[in-house]
């Protein structure tokens, strides 16, 4: 048997007719850019987390980037300023800070959680810190009513970076509604995945809202008038209505990944493999079911050799990276321990029960 990490045709074919007919009725509006499509999934999106304003942006990373430009806009931050980020997070949330001209500060995670907690947090502070911009890395929420009281207590700003948590929430309150900004990708890949590039910004500050309505489209707010040097970053109308189909199903897919979630984290009972811990449910929407392994490469090539495709998130952080040569001096030992560990296994609503079974029998046959 083959368990293709994650498998995209087979995942968007269970929604193929509503796909193709919201494709065509796109195409026969003749209006592709920011039109009606648009503006009913800013408001469904908005909706569905509970925020005023949804702003629809390129990708994910102009949602970041976009978003701590408006603050500069705003008169809010100013280059030099520090961001504090987790060290271990996709290299996305590291460019929005240096694009603008921020200094990023990097943070060591959890090793439990893989996010950044307030202990952490705090001891990174100075004079300087402007944002905090917390990661829920892999669908898990980072503890935002802690993280948030501690901004409100230093007066920083918030924003989070929700590229792989829709849905997640702590007392029935999702991501990206917690901080002053969230930011969302809607990649293919992603939870709520695009059949392109996607991203939107959630807020509820009204002004934040109209300096990115502005930034997306050339800084214009009124056709022709150019109030900031702005930027074309703007969501299609035909991809607008692809994530108008698919957030109709978000929840159902939410629940399906809980569920492999859940039957990993009973069957998998291999002694050389550390899983995954969560408190509640509603805390962690899997985008990612991410082990550790002392042995990864040969872990890897066993399940590969069986049939079952694995990939890491990520094999270099940031701080090591070659376009980051100013930041390759940093020690950052558990980010690097965790760079150097993890392994994230299938994990998607369109899993069969014989793959999922077959992935645990797998993992649990690796040198037993
Ligand atoms: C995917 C991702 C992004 C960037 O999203 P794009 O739409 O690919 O630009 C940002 N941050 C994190 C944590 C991501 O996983």
């Amino acid at each position: 048997m083959q368990v293709p990490f994650l498998d995209l045709k087979k995942l968007n074919a269970q929604y193929a007719d509503e796909l193709k007919a919201a494709a065509a009725r796109v195409i026969d509006s003749g209006w592709y850019i920011l039109g009606e499509e648009v503006s009913a999934f800013e408001r469904e999106f908005a909706d569905y987390c509970g925020t005023k304003y949804c702003i629809g942006v390129a990708n994910g990373l102009d949602a970041l980037t976009l978003t701590l430009r408006a603050w500069k806009e705003l008169g809010l931050i100013a280059d030099g300023d520090e961001v504090i980020v987790p060290a271990n997070t996709y290299i996305a949330s590291v460019l929005a800070i240096t694009e603008n001209n921020l200094k990023p500060v990097f943070v060591e995670p959890s090793e439990v959680t893989f996010n950044l907690d307030t202990t952490n947090i705090e001891a990174a502070l100075t004079a300087r810190t402007k944002v905090i911009l917390p990661v829920h890395l892999y669908g898990l929420i980072s503890p935002m009513d802690e993280i948030k009281a501690l901004a409100d207590e230093h007066g920083l700003l918030v924003l989070e970076d929700c590229a792989q948590s829709h849905g997640a929430a702590i007392d029935g309150k999702p991501a990206g509604t917690w901080g002053d900004a969230g930011a969302f990708s809607f990649y293919p890949g992603k939870n709520l995945g695009a059949l392109g590039d996607g991203g939107v910004i959630t807020t509820s500050d009204t002004k934040l809202f109209e300096v990115l309505s502005a930034l997306r489209n050339y800084g214009s707010e009124a056709k022709y008038k150019n109030k900031y040097t702005g930027v074309n970053s703007r969501l299609d109308e035909i991809q607008a209505a692809m994530l108008r189909v698919k957030l109709n199903h978000l929840n159902t897919e939410i629940e399906k990944r809980r569920e492999v979630a859940h039957a990993y984290s009973r069957g998998i009972t291999n002694s050389l493999i550390m899983k995954p811990t969560w408190q509640l449910d509603e805390s962690h929407v899997f985008h990612l079911f991410v082990v550790r392994v002392r042995e990864r490469d040969a872990f890897q090539q066993y399940l590969a050799e069986h049939g079952v495709q694995t990939v890491v998130h990520y094999p270099i952080p940031p701080h090591k990276q070659e376009g980051y040569k100013q930041y390759n001096h940093l020690n950052l030992p558990i980010t690097e321990e965790i760079h150097r560990s993890v392994v994230s296994l299938p994990i998607s609503s369109a899993m069969s029960e014989a793959e999922i079974d077959h992935v645990m029998k797998m993992v649990n046959s690796f040198r037993n």
